[in-house]
């Protein structure tokens, strides 16, 4: 028996809204397959990475809880272990503890900051003084590999290449991702980090991811 295919391809990205959600969608549209008109379509996902801190209150509770509510905002496929870490900055505040996480995302960045604000507020964080103490703050540091430079947003977050407590937790879950901007790899960035900056890793299991 003789079939005929006839797939005659256009690409083309857009947003669609799936289940109250809004995903970026790409779809390979206008395919007749054995007479039936066929439309392929798939969600296009991005890996995010992350630095958590906290240095208020049960700051390891706060850490785990953030972690638990970051599925709300896609698949988190990494959890390093937690650091203790010195304040930078604005030093007369309690140590920190932070870790970095590696989440899996249909949505845009700007969607994601969101998110992760949302997440914070639901916490319970007030921002009082700039770069003093927090219940939690979530940051993005690296999103796939998008250069992305607004008024409310940007990536690579500027500082995270001069941040001990930032690159050392990230080095653990990813060493070869890569900063687009700076042309490095995060295992580069830790060889070149100033001296200085107290991080200890806590012993002990990352968290059951
Ligand atoms: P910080 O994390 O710098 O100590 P905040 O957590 O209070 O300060 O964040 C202040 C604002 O920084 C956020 O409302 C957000 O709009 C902006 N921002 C810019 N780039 C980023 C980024 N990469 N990750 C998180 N927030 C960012
Ligand atoms: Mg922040």
């Amino acid at each position: 028996m003789s079939s005929f295919i006839y797939l005659s391809i256009r690409s083309r990205t857009s947003e669609a809204n799936l289940r109250g959600c809004p995903r970026r969608i790409v779809t390979v549209s206008s395919g007749i397959i054995r007479g039936q008109k066929a439309t392929l379509a798939w969600t296009m996902s991005t890996i995010a990475y992350l630095s958590l801190g906290s240095n208020l209150g049960d700051r390891e509770g706060h850490l785990r809880d953030a972690v638990a509510r970051l599925e709300s905002q896609g698949h988190v496929v990494a959890v390093s272990s937690f650091y203790e870490t010195e304040p930078v900055e604005f030093a007369n505040q309690p140590w920190f503890l932070n870790c970095a996480v590696a989440i899996e995302t249909t949505k845009m960045a700007t969607e994601l900051l969101a998110g992760l604000l949302e997440i914070e507020g639901s916490m319970g964080r007030h921002r009082a003084q700039r770069k003093g103490p927090r219940l939690i703050d979530i940051d993005i540091l690296l999103f796939g590999n998008a250069i992305i430079d607004s008024q409310e947003l940007t990536v690579p977050h500027p500082a995270m290449h001069e941040r001990r407590f930032v690159i050392e937790p990230l080095a653990e879950i990813a060493p070869e991702a890569r900063h687009p901007v700076l042309a490095k790899t995060v295992r580069q960035l830790w060889d070149s980090l100033p001296p200085g900056q107290v991080v200890r890793r806590i012993a002990g299991p990352p968290m059951a991811r």
